[in-house]
Parts: C-alpha cells; sequence; structure tokens
C-alpha cells in the first residue's frame, strides 16, 4: 500500500498516528509549511529539514503556470525539481482558481480561468487537474473541488457541494487509470542528479526517456536496477536512485469534503466523499472568511462523519493556538501560510505571544526573540537585531523571521504530539500562545 496509515495512541479525540507515504513516514498531527511556488518562501530545503519538517506543499495552479508542469516532469518530478527528499502534497489547484473572481467560469465540465501573471486563458477539469498532480509527482494529491464562497445561501451551497461530489468521482476516476505514470511509480525510474549530470554530458536522450517515461516503459522497467544487465534498456539512468520508493508505488489521491457553513451539507458530502472512497478525507472550504467559532463548529461536526481509521486533513487553517486545538479534536493534518505570510510582515509567534518586530520598542532589546525557543534565531540574534533588519527592509529579515516562525509551528506540533502520546491532551489546550503581548 503507498500511503498506510496507522493510530499508535487515541486520548479522548486527539490521535498520535504515523501515515507512510511513499518518500517518508510522517508522524501525525502533523503541520505542513506551504511551499506555493516550490520554494517555502526565504527557506532553503536543508533549513527545512533542519527544522524537522516532514512534508510541505506545493501548489498546481502556481506550478502549472510556472515553471510548467513537462518542465518539472522532465527535471524528474517536483521532489528532484527542488530537491526535496521528505514527502510533498500538492492542492489541485481548485482553491487558486476560485480565489480569482473576476477571472475564472465554471461550469460542469471545469473551471476556465485566465493567468494572473500573464492573462493567458487556461482550463482546469477534475481530469487535467490529476494530470497535472501526477505529472508533478508528489505523495499526496488532491481531488478537483468547488471551494464555496463564504457567504453563500444553503441552494448555493447545496449545488456547489453536490459539483464537488460529482467532480471527486471524476477525479477518482482519472487517477486510477493513470496512477502508475507518476515518475517515480517503479524506483528505477528516479534518476539521480549525478546520472543526469552524467547523462548531460553525453546521452541526453537518456534522461528525457527516464524523465518522461511512459506506462509502458514503466512496467517494463519496474524490476529493480540492479537486476538488469548495464546493457539492458532502462538501466543507463537508473542505477541509482535517491532516496524513496523501493517498490512500486502511487501516489495518494485525498477527497474533499465541502458543503459551506451548513452542518447538514457537511454531513451528505462526507458521506458522498466516503461512497466514493478515499484512503483519507479533507475538510475545505473554511477559513474562507467566515468566524472563527463558526470554523471549530464546523470541523467538529464533520469530524464526527469521517472515518477514525483514515487520516483527517483541515486544509488552511490556522494560528498555533488553532492547530492544537484541531489535534485536539481528532485532526492529524494541517497546512496554513499564516507563519511564513506573517514572519515576512514581521509578525512572530511566541511562547510569550505575539510580536510585532516593527515596534519601536524592540530598538534596543538585547533579549532573544522567544526566551523559550530553541530555533537558530532565537539562539543567536536579539529582538533588536531583528527589529532593525526589518526596518532597513534587510532580506535577511524575512529569513530569520520564517526560520522562527516555522520552527514555533513545528514545535508546537511535536509538543501536540508528545502531549497525546502521554495522556495530557488538555494541558496544551491551556496555553493561549497568540494572545496580545501586554
Ligand atoms: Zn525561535
Amino acid at each position: 500500500m503507498s500511503n498506510a496509515f496507522r493510530i499508535d495512541t487515541t486520548r479522548r479525540k486527539a490521535r498520535l498516528g504515523r501515515l507512510l507515504t511513499p518518500h517518508a513516514e510522517i508522524e501525525t498531527p502533523v503541520f505542513m509549511p506551504v511551499g506555493t511556488q516550490a520554494t517555502v518562501k526565504a527557506i532553503p530545503q536543508d533549513t527545512l529539514e533542519e527544522l524537522g519538517a516532514q512534508i510541505i506543499l506545493g501548489n498546481t495552479y502556481h506550478l502549472y503556470l510556472r515553471p510548467g508542469v513537462e518542465t518539472v516532469r522532465r527535471m524528474g518530478g517536483l521532489h528532484e525539481f527542488m530537491s526535496w527528499r521528505r514527502a510533498i502534497l500538492t492542492d489541485s489547484g481548485g482553491f487558486q482558481v476560485f480565489s480569482l473572481n473576476e477571472l475564472r467560469k465554471v461550469n460542469e465540465e471545469g473551471v476556465t480561468f485566465r493567468s494572473h501573471l500573464d492573462g493567458s486563458s487556461h482550463f482546469f477539469s477534475p481530469e487535467s487537474a490529476m494530470e497535472a498532480q501526477i505529472w508533478l509527482g508528489a505523495d499526496i494529491i488532491m481531488a478537483f473541488d468547488e471551494c464555496t464562497e463564504f457567504p453563500a445561501d444553503r441552494a448555493r451551497a447545496r449545488a456547489s457541494m453536490q459539483m464537488t461530489a460529482r467532480w471527486a468521482a471524476r477525479s477518482k476516476k482519472y487517477f486510477e487509470e493513470h496512477k502508475h505514470e507518476v515518475l517515480w511509480s517503479a524506483p528505477s525510474q528516479i534518476p539521480t542528479l549525478a546520472a543526469k549530470s552524467a547523462a548531460r554530458m553525453g546521452h541526453p536522450d537518456h534522461v528525457g526517456t527516464a524523465a518522461l517515461g511512459c506506462p509502458a516503459e514503466q512496467s517494463s522497467a519496474a524490476a529493480p536496477a540492479s537486476s538488469r544487465s548495464p546493457g539492458q534498456p532502462g538501466a543507463a539512468v537508473t542505477t541509482q536512485t535517491i532516496a524513496a520508493p523501493q517498490s512500486e508505488q502511487t501516489q495518494s489521491l485525498f477527497g474533499i469534503v465541502q458543503g459551506g457553513m451548513d452542518r447538514e451539507l457537511r454531513k451528505e458530502s462526507a458521506e458522498r466523499t466516503i461512497e466514493i472512497g478515499f484512503p483519507a478525507y479533507a475538510i475545505g472550504g473554511l477559513s474562507v472568511g467566515e468566524p472563527r467559532e463558526l470554523t471549530r463548529e464546523i470541523v467538529e461536526s464533520t469530524l464526527e462523519h469521517l472515518p477514525s481509521d483514515k487520516p483527517r486533513y483541515l486544509m488552511g487553517v490556522g494560528t498555533p493556538e488553532e492547530i492544537v486545538e484541531y489535534a485536539s479534536l481528532g485532526v492529524d493534518m494541517m497546512d496554513c501560510v499564516l507563519p511564513t505570510r506573517a514572519a515576512r510582515h514581521g509578525l512572530l509567534f511566541t511562547s510569550e505571544g505575539k510580536v510585532s518586530i516593527k515596534q519601536a520598542r524592540y530598538a534596543q532589546d538585547p533579549a532573544p526573540l522567544d526566551p523559550n525557543c530553541g530555533c537558530r534565531v532565537c539562539q543567536r540574534y536579539s529582538r533588536a537585531y531583528l527589529r532593525h533588519l526589518y526596518a532597513s527592509n534587510e532580506v535577511l529579515a524575512q529569513l530569520l523571521n520564517t526560520v522562527h516562525n516555522l520552527s514555533f509551528y513545528l514545535d508546537t506540533m511535536r509538543r501536540v504530539r508528545h502531549s497525546i502520546s502521554l495522556g495530557e491532551e488538555s494541558r496544551f489546550l491551556s496555553g493561549l500562545w497568540s494572545r496580545p503581548k501586554p
């Protein structure tokens, strides 16, 4: 099985588990940093590894427009392209497309939209969104859904939810028919940088063959490279592989529950999505402008309708205190742009509350940003220096601020997992980390 999920411990509703993906085993609950354009903004991949990021997100819409899924595939897929050896999840592109407002047109077949880059016209359907995600080659990919706007009346939310269900069925059908086309479906299909560089020296065709392998080529190359003699087809560029799938594996396609802010529609959406059948279920369409209490209410009621033995992914949420709260409700996976985006605006999350580093009061403050944080920023630099970098608009400010915020989020989730393992799930709700600093 490509993406097996095992729950090790449960404490009330919270669960401590392991999700096995083709490129990494992930401890859950997990926070996933967002790497929109094949980069978590301002952070090099080795730093992400050092911070303990287990899985990161890529955005299909952005990568489809630039550099293009064909380019990424020619470069060996998203892992190889961005040199990230751990797990990756791509969204379906739906959320970004629906954020375009006047630039899009929706019908049963799919969505026509205009690029925010150059105004060119494009079309996403469940099938083409699956194709793009298979070509990008993340470990986990998402069904194409319609993210219902807020507010929406019941008729609109119902129609949107029903279309998402039909699109989920089409997404699954296409995925099942094409899932073996992912580059790393067979381990011998994964070209290493060394192999590619050797190929560039004199055998460019070999790279093209490996990188663009069609299903027939993949099945003929399914046996381990070591079992073939060098002269056999498919052996030339595949004698070394990166730390990746050891046997024939595929991506995992997650279903998405929609239904707006209506509990009944959410229940119906969950039932219909489960009936189609996915290895995991996401809750989408939240954090779209609704009050936070309503987000929590919808999450809690939707979780009741999701199978307890499958991973549950809450999309696009939230503050440090919210990710703790949702983990305690039984959410296994979360992602949010907040830690990285806020960092670039000088808003930092600490164990003592939020810090707006631009404020003049930090101009001569020699203390570390967060005395309880073990990250390399808090170990080395003062608030005064961070404030100076930010005020001077130095590039380093973005890097250091993002390192700290991501460290704080990943550390928070590490503490959540530790608390669940010790049976202290109520304790991690007691800290209000995001309260304003006095
Ligand atoms: Zn720190």
